[in-house]
Parts: structure tokens; sequence; C-alpha cells
């Protein structure tokens, strides 16, 4: 099991300002907590103009998911930036299949005891409490890189597979692949606080 919490404001609307929105919601699976006060609080203070929203469960379907991107295409090709209010898989679907757009996450994801649900390989989340998806194009470092850096790459992949397991793709190698598809790079330059590991299930 898991549980979604709201990020802090001030971690979010710097990414978000000035930008318009559209807004996708999960409400979740029933494994899932998911704070709607707290979501509908923040949404309701943001001064970004929003020409959409969709709320739905499941959001870490792809193809449930690329339905609702197909509904709404409209509303999100208006938008300058899409902001996912989800677990952290339910976000890095939407980054995948809205590839070319800035995709943001308004959650951190921690873990619960009990049972986790399937989630394909390549949308993994280890629920480590501190969501690192804004400023990695979406893509999950902690649980897609091997050594779990926050500031790679680590120097050792050979033609965009792992150093310790060929038969993975780099994380990071897809990650700056795609911070330059959306003109991001710079957040590569970046030094983010130390992580707070004592929240991951792992730790
Ligand atoms: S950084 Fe990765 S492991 Fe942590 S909450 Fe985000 S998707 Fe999950
Ligand atoms: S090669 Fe890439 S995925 Fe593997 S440990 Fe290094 S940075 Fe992580």
């Amino acid at each position: 099991m898991l549980a979604v919490q709201v990020k802090p404001e001030e971690e979010v609307v710097p990414l978000i300002s000035s930008k318009k929105l559209f807004v996708f919601e999960c409400l979740g699976c029933r494994e899932v907590h998911y704070p709607v006060e707290e979501a509908a609080q923040f949404l309701g203070n943001l001064k970004e103009e929003v020409t959409g929203r969709a709320t739905l469960d499941y959001l870490c379907n792809r193809e449930f998911a690329r339905a609702y991107i197909d509904e709404y295409a409209d509303e999100i090709e208006e938008a300058q930036a899409v902001l996912v209010f989800s677990c952290g898989v339910g976000a890095q679907v939407i980054s995948s299949l809205l590839e070319d757009k800035l995709v943001y996450t308004g959650c951190d994801t921690l873990y619960l005891h009990g049972f986790q649900g399937l989630t394909a390989k390549e949308f993994d989340c280890d629920q480590c409490g501190e969501c690192y998806l804004n400023y990695t194009g979406g893509i999950c470092p902690v649980a897609l890189c091997s050594k779990h850096i926050l500031n790679g790459p680590c120097g050792g992949s050979q033609d965009g597979k792992c150093e310790v397991d060929p038969d993975m793709t780099c994380a990071w190698q897809d990650i700056i692949d795609r911070l330059a598809r959306r003109g991001q790079l710079h957040l590569l330059e970046r030094l983010g606080a130390p992580k707070n590991w004592s929240v991951e299930p792992a730790s």
C-alpha cells in the first residue's frame, strides 16, 4: 500500500509559475490514500490559468491514461505544462505519454506496509517519500537507476546501457534525452538538498 501527499506549494509553484496548466488528478486505486482536500486547496490557491482538468482512477494504466489524453487533447495542447496529482507511477506514465510537454508532479508518494500492487517496471516507484520527478523529466532515478543516484549519471553506462545490469537502459541516459527534448537540460545543473532516505522503505 502507499499514500500520496501533496507537495508544499513553495516547491511546485516556482516550476509552474505563469504557465497555462492542464491538471490530472488520480483518485487512486483502493489501496491509495489520495488527499482530496489538500489537492483542492493547492489548486484553489493557484494563480495560473487552468485549461482543463481530468479526474480519474488508475492513471497508472497507460492505455487508460492515453484515452484520457486523447479525450482532452485540445485542452492539453493549449496548456504550457501539465500538473499531475497522483502517485509516482501515474506521474511517470503521463510524462511518458506527453514526451514533448512539460509535466510536473504535485505529490510525494509514501510507503505503507501491505500489498503493493503491480506496475510496469519502466514506471516503477519505490515510494521514497520525496518525489524527484520534477527534476528528471518524469523518469524515476530512485527506482530505475541501479545505484539510485540523484545527481547522475554515474559515468559507467555503455551505449546507453547500465553498467550494473547491461540488460537495463541507463535511467540517467533516458533522463538526459528527455530533458534535452523538453529544453530542460539546465535542470542537470541543479544540486538538490540531501535526500531524506529515512522515509524510503528500503532505508
Ligand atoms: S522519486 Fe521515484 S521513488 Fe520517489 S516518489 Fe518519485 S517516482 Fe516514487
Ligand atoms: S549506468 Fe546509469 S542506470 Fe546504471 S548505475 Fe549508472 S547512472 Fe544508474
